[in-house]
This record gives structure tokens, sequence and C-alpha cells, in this order.
């Protein structure tokens, strides 16, 4: 501590600029007091709305990564071990295959580690939805399409973060307050983006975007079937649907095989475009998907 000391007796600017760096300077080589709070989730929009309201307090990971399935993905040793150092687990808390098969087994994995819902908390929670799909009935469980449910979610973050690190409330709720305004300019601009939608019809391969339609008056038809490909009867009837409706695009997503969606638009002379709900920079992606919308649906 005396090398410090020494270092502050250089005039009254310098003495000042020495108090401010003196704790870090100083500190003995443990563990210092800004360490990072591990934190899980499972899929990637849910490393933004974490990293947005954690800031630099947090070290987020997505158990499911980039281009993985989270309706199949399996969790592999190194992410198992990694586990050992997450203090809390953020769960979509929709019933998504990767959080009913895995949660458990990866709670098992980490006694200590904390669960937190984002579906529900302090909120009266998200309003789930049945699948778009007649023939396979169940919630959908891709919640996040909505920036609507996406402030549910944040706010059950911040949550979480408190509780944890009670010392930095503020900090959190202020960055949480940050979000929301950035949610709800999102919100502005996708409407403005469907602005000009005639047609409130799409068709897509992996039926991901029901909250999202539910929340701008959209319809969504999915290709696949109980998450296979579809047969050849129904294939028949959705190109019907879709010259009847006059459905130019068909959407699929990178996490897809996009044939049965190619062979669609190649007999109603239309087009495939690519659309990710599982995005990792939520904001920007989003906007790019309501462009692909209003472009869609025009
Ligand atoms: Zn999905």
């Amino acid at each position: 501590m005396t090398g410090c000391k020494a270092l502050a007796m250089t005039g009254s600017m310098v003495l000042a600029v020495m108090l401010l760096l003196m704790p870090a300077a100083c500190a003995p080589a443990a563990p210092m007091a800004v360490d990072k709070i591990g934190v899980m989730v499972t899929v990637l929009p849910q490393v933004e709305f974490v990293t947005a309201v954690g800031g630099g307090k947090v070290e987020v990971t997505a158990m499911v990564p980039p281009g993985a399935n989270p309706h199949t993905y399996e969790v592999t040793p190194a992410q198992m071990a990694k586990l050992s150092t997450a203090k809390v687990y953020f769960k979509v808390g929709s019933p998504i295959e990767f959080e009913l098969t895995w949660l458990d087994k990866l709670t098992a994995q980490n006694e200590d580690m904390k669960v937190v819902d984002c579906n529900k908390g302090s909120n009266k929670g998200i309003e789930w939805m049945q699948s778009s799909d007649p023939d396979e009935p169940g919630i959908d469980p891709h919640t996040w399409t909505s920036p609507q449910n996406v402030k549910i979610m944040v706010n059950n973050i911040c949550a979480g973060l408190v509780q944890l690190d009670t010392v930095n409330k503020s900090y959190y709720e202020a960055n949480r307050d940050s979000y929301l305004q950035k949610l709800e300019a999102l919100d502005s601009d996708i409407k403005l983006a469907l602005a000009g939608a005639v047609n409130r019809t799409f068709i897509v391969y992996h039926p991901a975007w029901g909250y999202f339609a539910r929340e701008y008056g959209l319809q969504q038809l999915g290709i696949e079937k109980e998450g296979k490909e579809p047969q050849a009867a129904y294939m028949a009837r959705l190109i019907n649907e879709a010259r009847e409706k006059n459905i130019r695009v068909i959407f699929v997503s990178p996490q897809f095989d996009t044939r049965s969606a190619e062979a669609i638009a190649h007999e109603i002379g239309g087009r495939v475009v690519s659309i990710d709900p599982e995005g990792r920079d939520y904001l920007d992606n989003m906007r790019k998907v309501a462009a692909a919308f209003g472009e869609a649906l025009k």
C-alpha cells in the first residue's frame, strides 16, 4: 500500500486522480469485486436481453448456439462443464423442448444455480397461445418473437439480477428502463414497416412467428407438420391457399431445411426469404424481420 500513497503525493490534481485509481491499483491479486455474474440462457435473443440489463456486470452464455435448433439441440460436455460457473439461469419458461428436456439435468449439475423464469415473475406473465397448426395442438414456445412479450422477459431478468446483486439495483433498473424504451421504439418501427401490408397471411416453413403474428394482426401458415416435412396432400393444400391469397413469398429460417419451402415457392412462382427467429442481435434482427414481412405482404 505504501507505493500507492507515495504516488498520490504529487499535487492536488494528480492526488485526485490517484485516489480514484487506488482501489484498483493497490488491490491484492485475489478475485476483484467486479467479478462478472455468470449467466446461462436458452436461446440467443436472451443474450441481448440479459446483456442489456446486466451491462458489464454479467457474462451471458446461450445453451443453444447460433444455427442450432432449440427443439432438438443436445448439450455438449464442454457446456456442462461451463455450467458450474453460472450463478443464474434465465429460462424462457415456455414449453420449449430444450428446457423441457434439459433444465432438470442442468440444475442437477449446479445446484447453487438460481433459475429465473422469464415468462412469469412479478408481472402477470406472457399470455401463451396455441400453435398455428390445428393438427399439432400445443403451446407455441417462441414467446420472444413479440417485443411486448420481451418487455415481460426483461422485467423478470432485471428482478432476477437485483435479487442476486442488490447493491447494483439502480444500475440494473436504469438499464432495464433504457432497453424497455428501445423495445417500444422497435414496436413502433414494426408497425410502420407493416403499415402497407395488404395481404395479412404468410407461409413459413417452421411456424415460429405466432406471437409476432398475433401482435401485429397477421396470420401464420406453417409448412412443417409435427416437426417433420409435410405430406404431399398438405403441400398441395398450401399451394392452393397461396394461389388464392396471392402469396408470393415463402419464409424459412436458417435452422431448418428449405426444400419443401422451395418446392412451394416454385409452384406459385414466388421466392423463398430467410428470417431468423433465434437471431442474436434482437432489435436489429427484428427490424430486418419486419422489413422482410413488409416487403412480402404489400
Ligand atoms: Zn422454433
